[in-house]
C-alpha cells in the first residue's frame, strides 16, 4: 500500500487569528507524518494555478452558491447578475485570489497512509456551519454562504485540504521544492501500521 502526500495550507484568516499551532497539532496527533512546513507570501499566480481552472470545478463552487440560496429562498442574480453556476464558480475563484494574499499563508505537507481522507475528515465541510464538532472548520469558524457571497468574498474557512491523490501530489510540487520536503522515520512508525 503507498502513502499519500496532502498540502495543507492555514488560509489568512487562520494565520491573522493566530490558530497555526493548535491547526498543525490536530494534523500532527492523528499520526501524519510532516514533511514539510513554511511561511509564504502567495502570488496570483501561484492561488489560480492552485485552485483549478476546470469547468467542473467551477460548476461545483457555482452550485453550492446556488443550492444555498435555493434553501433560503434568495436570488444569485442580486449578487452574480448571473444564475449560471460556472459563472458563479469563476466570480469566486477570483475572490480567493485577494483573500489568499491578505497576509501569508502557512503550509504544511503531511504523509501517511488514506492521508487524503484523513486530511478531509479533519478539516470538516467546506461551508463552516456545515463542519461538525471536532473538525477544523466546526471549531474554528461559521462563515454562511450567503453571508460571505453578500460581501464579495468567498468562505472564510481556515484551511485548505487537498482533496484527491493526484491533486495532493500536484499541490505539493506547486508549493514546495524538493529541497524542502524532508525524509525521517517517525519513532514507532514501522509498528503503527502492522
Ligand atoms: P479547499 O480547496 O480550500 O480545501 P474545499 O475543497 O473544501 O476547500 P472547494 O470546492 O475546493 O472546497 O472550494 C475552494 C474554496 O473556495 C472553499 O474552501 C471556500 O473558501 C471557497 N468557496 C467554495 N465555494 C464557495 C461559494 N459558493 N461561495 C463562497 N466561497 C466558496
Ligand atoms: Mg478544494
Amino acid at each position: 500500500m503507498k502513502k499519500q502526500k496532502a498540502l495543507l495550507i492555514i488560509k489568512p484568516d487562520g494565520v491573522q487569528r493566530g490558530l497555526i499551532g493548535k491547526i498543525i497539532t490536530r494534523f500532527e496527533s492523528v499520526g501524519l507524518k510532516i514533511i514539510g512546513l513554511k511561511f509564504e507570501m502567495a502570488t496570483s499566480d501561484k492561488v489560480i494555478a492552485h485552485y483549478p481552472e476546470t469547468e467542473a470545478w467551477f460548476k461545483k463552487v457555482g452550485e453550492r452558491t446556488l443550492t444555498n440560496y435555493a434553501k433560503k429562498g434568495l436570488d444569485a442574480k442580486i449578487v452574480f447578475k448571473t444564475d449560471d453556476a460556472v459563472s458563479i464558480g469563476k466570480i469566486v475563484k477570483g475572490w480567493l485570489v485577494t483573500y489568499f494574499q491578505e497576509s501569508p499563508v502557512f503550509m504544511a505537507v503531511v504523509e501517511g497512509y488514506d492521508c487524503i481522507e484523513i486530511v478531509r475528515k479533519l478539516s470538516g465541510n467546506t461551508i463552516p456551519v456545515q463542519a461538525l464538532p471536532g473538525t477544523v472548520r466546526g471549531d474554528f469558524s461559521h462563515d454562511t454562504i450567503d453571508l460571505a457571497n453578500e460581501q464579495n468574498r468567498p468562505l472564510r474557512n481556515i484551511i485548505h485540504a487537498s482533496d484527491a491523490p493526484e491533486d495532493g501530489e500536484k499541490e505539493v510540487n506547486l508549493w514546495f521544492t524538493k529541497e524542502e520536503l524532508f525524509s525521517y522515520e517517525l519513532a514507532g512508525e514501522k509498528f503503527m501500521y502492522k
